[in-house]
Order: structure tokens, then sequence, then C-alpha cells
């Protein structure tokens, strides 16, 4: 046996690399990285004509490695350049990406050291940093000092946490269901779909409550449903509000439909995944009143902070809500939960071994400071203005002045359909590639949409949009 021992073990050490070979490795990984960096602004923001990464399959997982020049080559070729580039400036569709870098440097760390975020135990610092973030956020919407929440991977996975902890605040049990009544808007991330049906919930009542002409849920209808269905024997329980939709930036009347959702003893989610980093900047402050009144809300980092992909979050207004629908008893974890000082994740999320998330948004906050992250936000909104009256010099239609960062436009022709033409034009500017803009359907016509939240969009490439849109339009 031992012998057998000592023969496995020569080959299980290949897995803790030398330190030479980890410089080798290493090296080549910076060089990438560092080249893909220095060359970020010539990068096109969407690459059509590179293929769709079939080449990773001639390169099938097997029992020998393979050299890491060989890995880097696959991926440049098959991954990193196909298809949409979110670390591009030039990303102004759907909602744009970011990749500070310190936050890859705060997941390298957090990858290498790989403490156990889980449990206030296993890592109490860990575990404080995260909850020192979560506090911190709280704070940023004006959250009591009983709220709490979850780093999670995503906004829509935040979505699914916040309307599981809303059922059963709201003690919904199945045979509840189908006499209980959802409030959505047309609005409404599709996220929050998923979140319902994945709690059960999809056989409840769904109504839509009324956009008004800047697509915000109407309070006035809000109200006359809620009190329709109470009339009519129905239990009325979840209204969901967006602060900032992912469609057009609308950020509904939060402060109002606060007061119709405490009224009628609704449990209010507001979805400010795009919108509510924006809160850091005077103008979003202003907007964003009545964040506050949530029982629960979430915030992506990974779209207004910047964050590479991986970073969403959801607060709760009482933390006891969350242990409600996420606490845990198992024996094999007795040692773990003894006097504890601070609330551990796996206890008030459907988590228990995670990746320590919190380290790739603690550092960048510390080594940049909050400012930056401030101004960044204030030039976006500054941006979309500016964007919103330079397309409408060039006789482009744009009704909605932009609430937030998303501008929505089209271009109508003297003759010939209008539909085809701003779809050709957008094609066109995604074919050139250096900007990437994407489409919507407003009133049930072909819009584009200029979504500017990337830390790397500034001036230079609105212009260069700008120009290209006035170009292609002649
Ligand atoms: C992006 C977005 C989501 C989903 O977040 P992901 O992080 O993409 O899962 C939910 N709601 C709104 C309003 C969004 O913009």
């Amino acid at each position: 046996m031992r012998d057998k021992l000592l023969e496995l073990e020569e080959l299980a050490r290949q897995l803790e690399p030398l330190p030479l070979q980890r410089d080798e490795v290493r090296q080549h990984v910076i060089n990438y990285s560092e080249n893909f960096l220095d060359n970020i602004e010539s990068v096109k923001a969407y690459e059509t004509s590179a293929g769709k990464g079939e080449g990773l399959l001639d390169s099938p997982i097997s029992e020998e490695g393979i050299g890491i020049d060989a890995a880097i080559e696959l991926i440049r070729t098959n991954v990193d350049t196909p298809g949409l580039n979110p670390a591009s400036g030039g990303h102004l569709g759907y909602i744009p990406g970011g990749g500070i870098y310190y936050s890859a440097l705060g997941d390298y760390l957090a990858d290498v050291f790989n403490r156990y975020a889980g449990v206030f135990y296993a890592s109490p610092g860990a575990v404080r940093m995260e909850n020192m973030l979560i506090r911190w956020m709280c704070d940023l919407v004006g959250y009591p000092a009983e709220a709490g929440g979850n780093l999670t991977t995503s906004g829509s996975l935040a979505n699914m946490i916040a309307v599981v902890t809303a059922r059963d605040g709201r003690n919904i049990k199945s045979a509840d269901v189908p006499r209980s009544v959802i409030y959505l808007s047309r609005q409404t991330h599709h996220s929050i779909d998923k979140g319902i049906r994945v709690a059960g919930l999809c056989e409840c009542v769904i109504r839509y409550i009324d956009l008004d002409e800047r697509f915000r849920m109407q309070p006035r209808d809000l109200a006359q449903k809620i009190e329709s269905d109470k009339a009519a024997g129905l239990n009325p329980f979840l209204v969901v509000a967006s602060a900032g939709t992912t469609d057009v930036g609308a950020i509904d009347p939060l402060t109002e439909i606060g007061a119709i959702a405490k009224e009628s003893g609704c449990w209010y989610h507001i979805d400010a995944a795009y919108g509510g980093f924006f809160i850091l900047t005077d103008e979003g402050k202003e907007k964003l009143r009545g964040l506050e009144l949530a029982d629960s809300l979430i915030i992506d980092p990974h779209k207004g902070l910047f964050l590479p992909y991986g970073l969403g979050v959801v607060l709760v207004k009482n933390v006891g809500d969350l242990a409600r629908s996420y606490s845990f008893n198992a024996n094999y974890m007795q040692d773990a939960f003894t006097a504890q000082d601070e609330v551990s994740p796996a206890e008030i999320s459907p988590e228990l071994t995670k990746h320590f998330r919190g380290l790739r948004l603690w550092l960048p906050l510390k080594l940049h400071g909050v400012a930056p992250f401030r101004a960044c936000l204030e030039e976006k909104l500054l941006l979309a203005k500016y964007f919103y009256a330079e397309v409408k010099k060039l006789g482009f239609e744009s009704d909605l002045e932009p609430e937030l960062s998303v501008v929505t436009f089209r271009y109508v022709p003297s003759s010939g359909d209008a539909d085809e033409f701003n779809k050709r034009l957008m094609n066109k500017i995604i074919e050139d590639g250096r900007v990437f803009v994407s489409s919507t359907k407003l009133n049930g016509k072909f819009t584009m949409r200029f979504a500017c939240l990337s830390f790397r969009t500034h001036l230079k490439m609105v212009d260069m949009l700008l120009e290209k849109l006035a170009n292609e339009a002649a």
C-alpha cells in the first residue's frame, strides 16, 4: 500500500506546480492580459467574422495536459475573439459589462488562498468583509441596522432569492398560490418571471400594471387593481417595481408604489439591478428616492460598479426574513454555529460553500476609493443626456429624455419602411464593430438603444457612434 501511495503521490503532486513552473505560467497569463488591456481601445466591441469558438472542440479534455502557450492560443482564437467584447468601451448595447482590473486581482487572491466565506467560524475575516460590504450597500440605499443580504453571482439569482423570501414572508403555501396575486409591469425584467417559476408561484394571478408614456408603472392603476382583487377575495401579496428598467431605463414611482404596497400589506420588491448604483450620484439619489421603502431589493455590482461578471446583490430590509427562507440545520455543522458575532452567509442564502466574492468588490473599492466610481456614474448620466441631444440634432427621433443612461432612438426616413431602415442601420453599426448597440420594440416599433454603463465609455466613443449614425443614415 505504501508503494502505491508513493506512486500516486508523484503524479498527484503535479497539481502543485513548482515555483519556476508557476512563474512561467503566470508570465504567459500576465503577458496576455497586459496585451489585452494595452490594446483595449482599439479592439472591436463586436466581432462577427471570427467563427464561433469551434476550435475548442478540436482539443478535447484528455489525460495529458498541454502547455500554457497552446492553452492561451485556444483562448485567444476561440473565446476572446468572437462575439461581443464586454470589456470594450464601445459596448453600448443591452446593459454593458465592466471588468475593472483590481477585481481580477481580488479574484486571484481569493482563489489562491481559497478562504471559506460561507461560515463565520471558518473564516471570520472573509465573512466580516462580505458583511461589511453588504452593510455599505444597505447604508447607500437607506436600509436600517437590521437589514442584511447576500452577495450572489448575478441579479437574476438575487431576484430569485428575493421572490422566495417574499413568498415565505407573506406565508404563501402551495394551497394559497391560485388566489395569491403578484403585480408586475411589462417592463419588469424577465428574471423576476423566472424567479416566480422557480419559487413555485407561476400559478399565482399575475397582474400587469398600466404604464405611463415613459414606461413607468402607474400607481393609480396598481391601487385600483389591488383593491378590486381584494374585493374579489384574492390575496395580493407581492409588488415588484423597477428602479431603472433594462429596456428604457425607466424608474417606477418608487415612493408612491411603496405607500400602496404598505397600505395593502404586499411585500415590496424593487429591481435596481441596473439603476441602483446611480444612487452614488446626486442626481441618482434624487431619482431613486423611495428605494428604502422596499422590503427587498437587488443591485448589481457587475453592472453599476463595473465589476467583471459574477456579482449581484440582494438586500432585505429585515435579515430575519432571509433566515426564515434559508437557515438550515445539519449535524455535521454543529461546531460551526455556536457563539458567533457575525451572521454567516450560509445561514441566510441558498448557498453553503461559495466563492469568496467579497474580495473582488472590496479590493477595487479600497484601492480606488468611492470617488472615481461616483464620477464614472455621473459621467454616464451626462453622456446619455449628451447623446440624446446630439442624436436628435442628427434628425433621429428620440421621445424619452433619458432618466438614467439608456437612450432609445430611431430614424424615420422620408420614404420606405422605418423598421427595416433602422434594422439595416443597426446592422451596419454592428458589422463595423467598433461600437455595439442593441435594439428593442417600443409601442410596436423597432427602436435602437444606446445604453451607457461601461467604465471605459467616454466622450470620444459616443462621438464616434454619433458620427457613424450620421454617415450610415445619410
Ligand atoms: C440585468 C438585469 C437583471 C438580471 O441581472 P443579471 O445580473 O444579468 O442576472 C435583472 N433586472 C434588471 C433590471 C436588469 O437590468
